[in-house]
């Protein structure tokens, strides 16, 4: 079995070619923001200042992320590609690994393997309509993506942010809602309050905004990530609005162990969700979602 994947020959300056892929980096935490009652946004740094200044990542990209003694799990990296020195990882506590996190404090330190994976396609952007839909803790990872439209929306024609959640009080991010819409992107919100939740009804909810969707279809680039369930209703939508397959990507979530597209635990057919993802046009994965009339 080679140590050396793939990934650390096209981007030799990413920790560089020669290093044992599955050696963390030290991080430490500079800043712990609260979103919600249990998604917490870390901001981190490379203890070493040489890492520090060579990290680069794309919008979209991941890290596996460890705490020594308890587990290491895949997380979207949240921030801006842009900028320097820090970035962010914005986690659900959910389990076993992410609930330790809920008890860091700043200064505490981490485990960083990465980047990984294949980024949003923002090299497709220019001079077309752009529309992110997210649900829940997924706009994690279209984050990045928005602060890309946010801090070039000139080189857009339109762009906009449809976005569910259970609850307004589950809505991540929202107090950067305001500065988006501010420097002319359009954010979309719906929650679902106070009926059953069940995933479809939840998802139903967020097609809704697609009315909000005035573009013409044919040519305009879509960017979804969330449940898969919510994903599926929305894709099926999509199409039949007349957007194209082609030009829908989705951001897929898969339990993977190692990132670097050796243990399988993410394959799918021939792809592996760790590297050939987790960025998909929905052309690539749409075996996935079922026979679309
Ligand atoms: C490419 C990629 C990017 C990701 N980015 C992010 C991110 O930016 N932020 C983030 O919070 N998570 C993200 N995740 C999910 C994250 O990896 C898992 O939540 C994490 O591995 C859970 O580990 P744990 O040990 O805390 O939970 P475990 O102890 O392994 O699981 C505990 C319970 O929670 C359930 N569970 C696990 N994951 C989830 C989930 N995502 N949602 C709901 N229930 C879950 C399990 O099924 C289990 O029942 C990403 C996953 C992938 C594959």
């Amino acid at each position: 079995m080679a140590l050396e994947p793939e990934h650390a020959q096209e981007h030799p300056h990413h920790h560089g070619a020669h290093e044992n892929p599955f050696v963390p980096h030290q991080v430490s935490i500079t800043k712990i923001k609260a979103e919600t009652t249990d998604v917490n946004t870390f901001t981190l740094a490379f203890t070493d200042p040489d890492v520090r200044d060579e990290y680069e990542y794309s919008a979209g990209q991941y890290n596996m992320v460890s705490l020594p003694g308890i587990g290491e799990a895949p997380l979207s990296i949240s921030s801006s590609p842009e900028r320097r020195g820090e970035f962010e990882h914005t986690v659900r506590f959910v389990g076993r690994l992410t609930n330790a996190w809920a008890g860091l404090g700043v200064g505490d330190t981490l485990g960083i393997r990465g980047p990984y994976g294949r980024a949003w396609p923002l090299e497709e952007v220019r001079d077309r309509d752009v529309a992110i839909i997210s649900g829940g803790t997924g706009i994690a990872c279209i984050k990045p993506a928005i602060n890309y439209l946010v801090d070039h929306r000139d080189t857009v024609k339109s762009a906009s942010v449809l976005y569910g959640a259970k609850s307004a009080a589950e809505l991540v991010f929202a107090d950067q809602f305001g500065s988006w819409e501010d420097r002319g992107v359009s954010v979309h919100l719906t929650v679902d309050k106070g009926r059953a939740l069940d995933w479809p009804f939840h998802v139903g909810v967020v097609t809704t905004l697609f009315e909000k969707l005035t573009v013409p279809p044919s040519e305009a680039i879509v960017m979804m990530s969330g449940p898969e369930i919510m994903m599926r209703f929305c894709v099926f939508d999509l199409l039949e609005r007349g957007f194209s397959p082609t030009n829908i990507y989705l951001s897929l979530e898969r339990r993977m162990d190692c990132g670097v597209r050796m243990c399988g635990h993410c394959q799918i057919g021939p792809k592996f969700v760790c590297q050939d993802g987790p960025v998909f046009s929905y052309d690539e994965v749409r075996h996935l979602f079922g026979v679309v009339a």
